[in-house]
């Protein structure tokens, strides 16, 4: 309202005090109209130029130097210099925040382990993240531009892209220019742009085909004997049997029972294993009574058909699980027993290393096992020979217990063997889980012995 009156207000003053000056200057020329006429013309002019001067002024700061302070003029040019400049500086902040905003959205999206791939109506690529640039195999800056499908030619993918309409769910892609699986989905948004989320799921996959795998085995190891038992409660049933033959026939059905039996206990073990905390550190046992226990077990399956031999007592204490570490040791020396034909030899030796490691290496001279196999030997169910294995009660699973048992206690498992020259297995436990233990640990087996 105070500018609407003001220019015409500061016109009619600037003619008023003209027109006064013209007229005082003509009163002594003579000429008292015209003076007063031209004082007053020359009044507004002035007025006009000193506006159009200061709107110059702040349009050169509008356009050039907006960053500066605006010139400061007074009254009205100065309060519309000061309001653009405040309108400017908000506008400005406002900006700056919304930029900073979107690199925070942009950063948070590039640091997605999942992949962001933005396409136009063309194929072409828009945006892409770090890891759908791995995904898929791009170059973040390089390929902008490009059609995708010119630079992922896999055909699931092509098909994704121009299935119609959208599948609505996440596709499985494993043909793309690495290896692994992503699970891909598609998302149309904005006019013809398109979204591509994509998601590594090689690691997923492979635990689900593990687990396919794994009940695969178990159903198949549990059918086998449940078929023969099967069988043989039939011919119980329809044949007339002697007592000879009915003998024979509940005795293979007991070994049929007993092979169910240890493949259950086997599994219970494992799934023990997997299912509950590592050992402690501090619960420590002596190892000579454990391994004169399994000394006693080994030379019992063994049937003297084995020369056997054990350490010395050493009076080492172990921290961990008892039961575990019992399960291990026995296991190998049970493989050892069985891969081993009658009048070759086995040992057991504990070793101490520089570092305070230990050794406990099961050796045997029996057939040994070919190299290729050795890395695989301890997945669930892996066997160089199935039928040696199952015909001698092996369940495909004892490696598999003992690298679980090692690694629990921080420790591992090696394998060295050549075939038909026999094979070391070596249990190897950390110096935190081993420790000299006092006399009465070494003097227990002495006493035993004694016994
Ligand atoms: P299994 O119950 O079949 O013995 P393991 O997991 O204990 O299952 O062993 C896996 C495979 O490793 C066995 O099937 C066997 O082929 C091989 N193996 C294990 N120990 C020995 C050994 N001492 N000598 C030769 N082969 C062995």
């Amino acid at each position: 309202m105070r500018h609407l009156f003001g220019r015409p207000l500061a016109a009619v003053a600037a003619w008023a005090a003209g027109s006064g000056t013209g007229a005082l200057i003509g009163a002594t020329l003579g000429e008292t109209l015209p003076g007063l006429a031209l004082g007053g013309g020359a009044g507004v002019l002035l007025l006009a130029s000193q506006d159009a001067l200061r709107a110059q002024r702040l349009m050169r700061w509008l356009r050039r130097t907006p960053e500066k302070a605006v010139p400061r003029d007074p009254g009205f040019w100065g309060e519309l210099g000061y309001c653009v400049e405040r309108a400017l500086r908000e506008r400005e902040r406002q900006l700056a925040q919304e930029r900073a905003q979107h690199a925070q959205f942009l950063n948070a999206i590039e640091a997605s382990p999942n992949g962001v791939l933005l396409l136009d109506a063309g194929d072409a690529i828009v945006w892409c993240n770090p890891a759908a640039a791995d995904h898929f195999g791009l170059d973040p800056e390089g390929d902008r531009q490009q059609r995708i499908t010119n630079l992922v030619r896999a055909p699931g993918f092509v098909a994704l892209l121009h299935a119609e309409p959208v599948p609505a769910q996440p596709c499985l892609l494993s043909d793309l220019r690495r290896p692994g699986t992503l699970s891909v989905l598609l998302q149309r948004y904005g006019p013809d742009m398109r979204l591509v989320l994509s998601q590594d799921v090689t690691e997923r996959e492979h635990h689900e085909a593990m687990r396919r795998d794994f009940v695969a085995n178990v159903s198949h190891e549990i059918r086998t004997p449940l078929t023969a038992l099967s069988g043989f409660v039939e011919t119980l049933q329809t044949l007339p049997l002697s007592e000879a033959e009915r003998r024979r026939v509940l005795a293979l059905m007991d070994q049929q029972t007993s092979r169910m039996r240890s493949l259950v206990d086997d599994l219970l073990t494992l799934a023990r294993l997997e299912g509950s905390p590592r050992p402690a550190c501090d619960g420590w046992f002596a190892l000579d009574p454990l391994l004169e226990q399994i000394e006693a077990r080994t030379r019992s399956i063994s049937g003297g058909r084995h020369a056997i031999e054990f350490p010395e007592p050493g009076g080492l204490e172990l921290a961990g699980n008892e039961g575990e570490i019992d399960s291990a040791v026995t296991n190998l020396l049970s493989n050892a027993v069985r891969y081993t034909p009658p009048g070759g030899g086995i040992s057991v030796m504990l070793r101490r290393l520089g570092d305070g490691r230990l050794e406990i290496g099961v050796r045997d001279s029996g057939i040994g096992i070919a190299r290729e196999h050795l890395p695989r030997l301890a997945e669930r169910f892996y066997r160089v020979d199935g039928s040696r294995s199952r015909d001698t009660g092996g369940t495909g699973l004892g490696l598999s217990i003992v690298k679980h048992v090692a690694s629990r206690h921080g420790g591992e498992l090696s394998i060295a063997s050549s075939p038909g020259k026999g094979s070391t297995f070596t249990l190897q436990l950390p110096a935190a889980r081993v420790r000299q233990g006092g006399r009465g640990a070494s003097l227990r087996r002495v006493h035993a012995n004694a016994a």
